[in-house]
């Protein structure tokens, strides 16, 4: 028995893994990884994987990385961890110091928690109680946008839209506003994706119009919707949102926990349209996906609005309790290092610019609709019929087989049901972009012969 096959019997025998038909692998190999370096992960039988997908988004500067290694050993032999409440350390005050100083002037208060989907609890539950000490008791609804993804948690669950995690769970959920997703795959042929994103803003407007009074905050991903396979829309969707959350008294809630940190071309997706939001959540990247940390940044006046006498009972009382843990702040310290040190987002335009002219030629294959792009994010989305965009059936499970020619050739690839998308570590080089593209297209012709 490989020493591969040894672990995954181990495995299957105890673990159950996130997002996964554990039936699954009684035909998918379960890949063990043993060490990781740069954009490779090895295996225990000395199989390397190409990280096409940062791990779950969350790689940003590779794996094994010396100089967030550094940072991390140098705090571990400090302090590993202290309570956040009454006490303080020196990475959580750096880190928001830093941290309220790259984000959108007017975010002046970081409020940390400990995962993506509990620092959108926070987001949510400090607007809402925002509203309740500004003496607005009828302020209790979101509004969401279709095909949205914030998480798994019961709150952010419910504030998301989509079906294949929510569904189930629907009657645990709390109501919300859903309006129209600005995500540019179904507009017009002809049609620019501005003035979609335009067209598609007046389902916001119109809820806002009618519900503004019982509404706290709108929840949007800033420019991709990335769980809703990686759909991209327009800046100008975020700046009428904005104006509009404004006109109609309403937060506006950006969650930037997938696109943040240089993703889609700027350091933050928001800056694409000028924009400043009430709440921005920001993880995965934050660490460079290294440990699990959410910084939830906000503004003075929100701050200003729990402030006050302790028996007044204005305060945020809410915890966890890796609430700042000082190893995942120094590890958000080294990543922010390299931001700073190296010509990253000005590298990542030449590496994105690489990606786009890779993927030029799937934009003739005969089962692709669409390749879109959005700095370091591109998607290819498979259909059986280009011209109608007719589907493939969802249980022909085509986007698994691009996956799983990919792992022969050295590549994950973990696909978005007929999505197949790039979102690599920006350590990548132009060569092994090459490499990926050449595997994705095997994999997609392989998957759509029949
Ligand atoms: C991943 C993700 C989350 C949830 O973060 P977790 O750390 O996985 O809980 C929330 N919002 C967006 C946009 C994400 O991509």
């Amino acid at each position: 028995m490989s020493a591969n096959q040894a672990l995954m019997q181990r495995d299957l025998k105890v673990l159950w893994h996130p997002c996964t038909q554990m039936k699954d692998h009684e035909r998918l190999p379960l890949i063990p990884i043993k060490r990781g370096e740069g954009v490779w992960l090895e295996d225990f039988d000395g199989n390397r994987y190409l990280d096409a997908i940062s791990s779950w988004w969350v790689n940003i500067f590779g794996h094994a990385n010396p100089r967030i290694n550094a940072g991390i050993h140098a705090q571990l032999d400090q302090l590993e961890h202290v309570i956040l409440a009454g006490f303080s350390h020196e990475p959580a005050v750096a880190l928001a110091e830093r941290l309220v100083a790259i984000t959108p002037h007017g975010l002046s208060r970081c409020f940390f928690s400990d995962n993506g989907s509990s620092g959108i609890e926070v987001a949510l539950k400090m607007s809402f109680h925002y509203w309740q000490n500004m003496n607005k008791p009828k302020k209790t609804k979101f509004v969401t946008l279709g095909n949205s993804y914030h998480g798994e948690t019961l709150a952010a669950l419910a504030v998301g839209d989509v079906d294949l995690y929510k569904s189930t769970y629907k009657p645990l959920l709390m109501d919300v506003f859903t309006a129209p997703s600005p995500d540019c795959f179904y507009r017009e042929a002809g049609e620019s994706e501005e003035d979609y994103s335009r067209r598609q803003f007046d389902g916001m407007k119109k809820i806002l119009a009618e519900h503004h009074e019982e509404i706290c905050a709108v929840i949007v991903e800033p420019l991709v919707q990335c769980a809703g396979n990686m759909r991209m829309y327009h800046p100008v969707y975020l700046k009428l949102l904005r104006e509009a959350c404004d006109r109609y008294g309403v937060h506006l809630i950006a969650d930037e926990i997938a696109v943040g940190f240089g993703r889609t071309g700027t350091l933050f997706a928001c800056e694409q349209a000028g924009i400043r939001p009430d709440f921005m959540a920001l993880s995965k990247g934050l660490t460079a996906g290294y440990l699990p940390l959410c910084a939830v940044l906000t503004t003075d006046e929100i701050y200003q609005a729990f402030y006050d006498d302790y028996d007044t009972m204005r305060a945020f009382l809410h915890s966890h309790s890796f609430t700042g843990n000082p190893l995942a702040c120094a590890a958000a310290l080294a990543t922010l290092d390299i931001f700073e040190s190296d010509n990253v987002i000005e590298n990542n335009k030449l590496l994105a610019d690489h990606l786009g002219n890779a993927l030029e030629r799937f934009k003739d294959h005969p089962h692709v609709a669409e390749v879109r792009q959005r700095g370091m994010i591109a998607a290819i989305e498979m259909v059986k019929d280009k011209k109608t965009r007719e589907v493939y059936d969802w249980k022909e499970r085509r986007g698994l087989r691009v996956y799983e020619h990919a792992l022969t050739r050295g590549a994950l690839l973990r696909p978005l049901g007929n999505v197949t998308y790039f979102m690599p570590p920006y350590v990548i080089t132009p060569d092994q972009i090459d490499f990926l593209a050449d595997v994705a297209w095997e994999g997609i012709q392989l998957a759509t012969k029949d």
